[in-house]
């Protein structure tokens, strides 16, 4: 049977849609003046069945044009560790959902206008940031890191005053749903019980259903939390991806990388690393990243705990935490290494590893790349064939030492060298979104060129793919050229 094109796709409620107001509401958008595409994601359209845009209907339908209500809600949460109150909705109205062969996926519009919560805000997102959200959805999905998705990208030539002026857009977000750590908190900080156990029973309905079979379902839904937060958090450390802002507002409750602002990818290596330049104390540096997200997770546990009530159980899980996470970071970095079996070297294989980049500031996903695509009679004799700009001196003898040790510990998996470099090529990325990458699509976007941007975005959906005309983007910044700075300014 072949699709039916949905020109005019039914966009049905959101699973939250029925919370009570204020908790969720209807309000209507101010569309974007004279909008034009900046992208439109192919490959995201047509596995959510939409195979007719980009359409003219699909421009005015993504510039806040033509849906009448769309929804909105609340939600606080813990900024910099501080209790921030209610945030909620701010810039962002939901359309609708979509009901996909991955099931219902909300269909949301960040920038389209004010909303009751947009306090000092004016509701709008402009292209800069909105690029750098577009391509990072992209390619944390291509890198298989659980994430929320980005359908488009449109732009307006309306002004939108920041640290100086610039001009509105606004990105097309997809996800199974945005609910977050800090609705549970809103709801419950204000003692909001009878909407709690609403917005606990919905959750729970829609996304965790096996937690429901559970004794204790709420504490089954933390546990489950707590193990995907874990996981994603590994994942994140595998990549070098410094999200850059995990307060509890920006924390999804199914466990995806939300809310992209001043994140940024490891380049130099440096554990201590701080993406955003608005974090002075490096609460979120790359390092702190899973131990924030323990973190995030007890404000969870405590917004539950009128549903779970047992201080002990909640414990017993919050210590779960650190397990789970460990166990996922040595798994994944096993598997960057080509490492399929476990021996009891391997974790202090690794930590030295990472001492040396640390030491000589190596590039974090050149020098994986480099490893997957290594001759082994090279590593046998203690070299790295890799461009100067990887940062190895593999001359030096503490490398030698290492690629040596690493090469022994290889002959030692059941796989031959060439299923392993395979494998390693399919884990380690040859490109990540790298800041002076979305600079290069910002600044050409600014001035009305759009074709980087997409060209840019095809590329990090595939990003262990070779794409040898774009080897450039592979490759840090160039030396002197201008860093790029990124603040929670969005
Ligand atoms: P963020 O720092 O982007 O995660 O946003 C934190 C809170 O501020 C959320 O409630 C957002 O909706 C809100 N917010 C951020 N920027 C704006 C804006 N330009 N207009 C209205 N609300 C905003
Ligand atoms: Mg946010």
């Amino acid at each position: 049977m072949t699709a039916v094109p949905q020109e005019d796709p039914p966009f049905s409620a959101p699973h939250w849609s029925g919370l009570p107001a204020p908790h969720a509401q209807r309000v209507r958008m101010q569309p974007l003046p004279q909008p034009v595409w900046g992208d439109w994601n192919e490959a995201l359209a047509s596995s959510l069945g939409l195979a007719a845009g980009p359409s003219t209907a699909w421009l005015q339908r993504l510039s806040g044009h033509t849906v009448a209500a769309p929804w909105c809600s609340a939600y606080a949460g813990h900024q910099f560790g501080v209790w921030a109150g209610l945030l909620g909705d701010g810039r962002a109205h939901t359309l609708g959902c979509l009901n996909t062969e991955q099931g219902p996926q909300e269909i949301q519009l960040k920038g389209a206008g004010l909303t009751p919560f947009s306090r000092m805000g004016d509701g709008r997102a402009v292209l800069r940031s909105s690029i750098r959200e577009y391509l990072c959805s992209e390619a944390m999905a291509g890198l298989g890191i659980p994430t929320t998705r980005a359908l488009a990208l449109v732009g307006s030539p309306l002004p939108v005053q920041r640290e100086t002026r610039e001009t509105a857009a606004i990105v097309t977000r997809v996800a199974p749903s945005f609910m977050r750590i800090g609705h549970f908190e809103h709801l419950s900080h204000h003692g909001h019980r009878d909407a709690l156990r609403q917005l606990f029973a919905l959750v729970l309905e829609d996304f965790f259903p096996a937690c429901a079979a559970e004794a204790q379902p709420a504490l089954a839904l933390l546990q489950t939390v707590i193990e995907r937060t874990a996981r994603l958090m590994a994942q994140w450390q595998c990549v070098g991806f410094c999200h850059g802002v995990m307060n509890t507002d920006n924390m999804s409750i199914l466990g995806l990388t939300l809310d992209y602002g001043p994140f940024g990818f490891l380049e130099a290596y440096d554990a201590q690393h701080i993406c955003n330049h608005s974090d002075r104390s490096g609460r979120y540096a790359y390092a702190q990243q899973p131990l924030m997200g323990w973190w995030n997770c007890g404000a969870l546990a405590s917004a539950l705990q009128p549903l779970i009530q047992d201080a002990q159980a909640t414990q017993n899980a919050l210590d779960t935490f650190e397990t789970l996470f460990e166990a996922n970071l040595l798994e994944g970095f096993r598997a960057k290494l080509g490492w399929r079996i476990h021996q009891e070297e391997d974790a202090l294989l690794i930590q030295q590893l990472l001492a040396l980049m640390q030491r000589d500031r190596v590039d974090f996903t050149g020098l994986f790349r480099a490893l997957s695509v290594q001759e082994p009679s090279a590593l046998r004799t203690g070299r790295l064939q890799a461009p100067s700009w990887v940062g190895v001196d593999s001359s030096h003898p503490d490398w030698a030492q290492w690629l040596q040790a690493y090469d022994r510990r290889c002959t030692q998996e059941p796989g031959s060298p060439q299923e392993r470099r395979a494998a390693m090529q399919g884990i380690n990325p040859k490109y990540v979104l790298r800041n002076h990458l979305a600079q290069e699509a910002i600044e050409a976007a600014q001035g009305g060129d759009f074709q980087c941007l997409h060209a840019l975005r095809q590329v990090l959906q595939s990003p262990f793919q070779e794409h040898p005309e774009w080897s450039r983007w592979a490759q840090p910044a160039a030396p002197g050229s201008p860093q790029v700075c990124v603040s929670c300014s969005s």
